[in-house]
């Protein structure tokens, strides 16, 4: 694969879609359509304010230079019923609103940067060498905002800027692309504010937000009913690997353990091939199984399970929190005078607050993340011994493990590993259901231990 797509690893149905909907896109733009109001997702309710289907632009309303003079808005009405792309009139498969999701390092932001590359593109395929392509993947492209929240949620203020300069008729003719990275930490206020503009989009402006999943946790129902979502899957391992290869320029034979032992998480295998402490603390935990001798020595393994994600955790928030209270308190008033200072300092302790709330949810966020990366290691383990079990012609997760799983897969057969395997799953499950991590992780260890 080439284009701006390349670097998205293993995603073949997800790239269809976009690359049709920037197709589609590029249709409307020679058609010269004045917007995209027609084509919101066929699951979605009509807009519910005032009945009027129409866009309502807060911007300019002007089409692309260059178009021919379109017909209003409402000479097409009720396309929000049609039911596949294929069904649609040519242009339907580009909306105006997207939401990818995908599990960790399934690569949602890369995925929303390509396609805003190809919405862009000169000639709607993402090309990757024209200058739309080329700015946006660097970044620099006019009509291309890219919000990544650095802990700071976005709030209010920012998102009503971004939205009003979003609304604004794109300077390169084609469209305003706003990318929202984590679109799960939008304040309740700021995912108001874009819910107007996604509610009543722009003429010529694309959101293209990025979220864990499309749990109302992660956003708001709202919102996502008027979206379309994207959903991205756990890359396989070759894939994963042939891209450390070529665009980290790690070893063939280290890409291939990292990517096999990673598991489909491309952040991962490649942190796994370049950093030594990420094997470590990954050996650390393939180490539990033979350590687990007795009820002290599960209690002991647990303990150490949970001090060690929580160091990973402190170790990866404590630079990013450091810099944010610096530079909050440069923004509250260090060198600052007069009455945008004074105003500044009323709002300070509610700041300094949100800051400190949002800091310790990130680190809680982060040591659970650390904990299920550990659980999903040793979930490869005991996977590796059930397949080891059932002589199953695959190849195992953790090579370097493989002897120990195998002794393993001998000692326990395939109901003790498959028993083992799903304590595991079941301990990520409860801590994913807000079961307290130790409590979580002791029953684990008592179970992988009895058998
Ligand atoms: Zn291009």
């Amino acid at each position: 694969m080439s284009g701006v797509f390349a670097d998205l690893v293993g995603q073949g149905e997800a790239v269809d879609v976009l690359r049709r909907a920037a197709a589609d896109a590029a249709a409307v733009l020679r058609a010269g359509r004045p917007d995209l109001a027609a084509q919101t997702d066929s699951a979605d309710p009509p807009p519910t304010s005032g009945g009027d289907a129409a866009p309502i632009s807060g911007g300019d309303p002007d089409p692309a230079p260059g178009g021919d003079s379109a017909p209003a808005a409402g000479s097409d009405p009720g396309q929000a019923g049609a039911a596949e792309p294929a069904e649609r009139e040519p242009g339907a498969g580009m909306t105006h609103a997207w939401i990818f999701t995908g599990p960790p390092g399934s690569g949602r932001s890369v995925a929303a940067r390509a396609f805003a590359a190809a919405l862009q593109c000169e000639d709607g395929s993402g090309c990757g060498t024209c200058a739309g392509c080329h700015t946006t993947m660097a970044g620099t492209h006019a009509d291309v905002r890219l919000v990544v929240p650095e802990g700071l949620s976005i709030g209010v203020n920012e998102m009503r800027a971004l939205v009003l300069r979003a609304a604004s008729t794109p300077s390169g003719g084609r469209w305003q692309v706003v990318v929202i990275e984590d679109a799960d930490r939008l304040t309740e206020a700021a995912g108001n504010a874009l819910l107007k503009a996604v509610e009543e989009p722009p003429p010529r402006t694309v959101f293209l937000l990025c979220a864990p999943s499309i749990h109302p946790d992660d956003i708001s129902v709202t919102i996502r009913s008027r979206c379309r979502v994207v959903p991205l899957r756990q890359p396989a391992p070759a894939a994963v690997a042939e891209v450390l290869v070529r665009r980290d320029g790690v070893e063939p034979d280290v890409a291939d353990w990292a990517a096999a032992a990673a598991q489909g998480h491309v952040g991962r295998a490649r942190r796994l091939a370049r950093d030594p402490q990420a094997r470590t603390r990954r050996e650390a935990v393939l180490a539990v199984p033979r350590q687990l001798t007795g009820v002290g020595a599960a209690i002991d393994a647990a303990a150490a399970l949970i001090g060690a994600a929580e160091a990973e955790a402190a170790a990866l928030v404590a630079d990013t929190d450091a810099a944010e209270r610096a530079a909050l308190e440069t923004a509250l008033g260090a060198g600052g005078t007069g009455r945008r200072a004074a105003s500044a300092f009323r709002g300070a302790a509610g700041q300094v607050k949100e800051l400190e709330r949002r800091q310790k949810s990130r680190a809680t966020r982060a040591q659970r993340d650390a904990l299920d990366r550990a659980l999903v290691d040793l979930a490869g383990f005991y996977r590796d011994a059930l397949t080891m079990a059932l002589d199953a012609p695959v190849e195992p997760v953790h090579t370097d493990t493989a002897a120990v799983a195998e002794a393993g897969a001998r000692k326990w057969d395939a109901d003790g590993a498959l028993r083992r395997l799903e304590a595991v799953l079941a301990c990520r499950a409860a801590i994913e259901a807000n079961v307290k991590p130790r409590i979580a992780v002791e029953a684990m260890m008592l179970a992988l231990w009895k058998g």
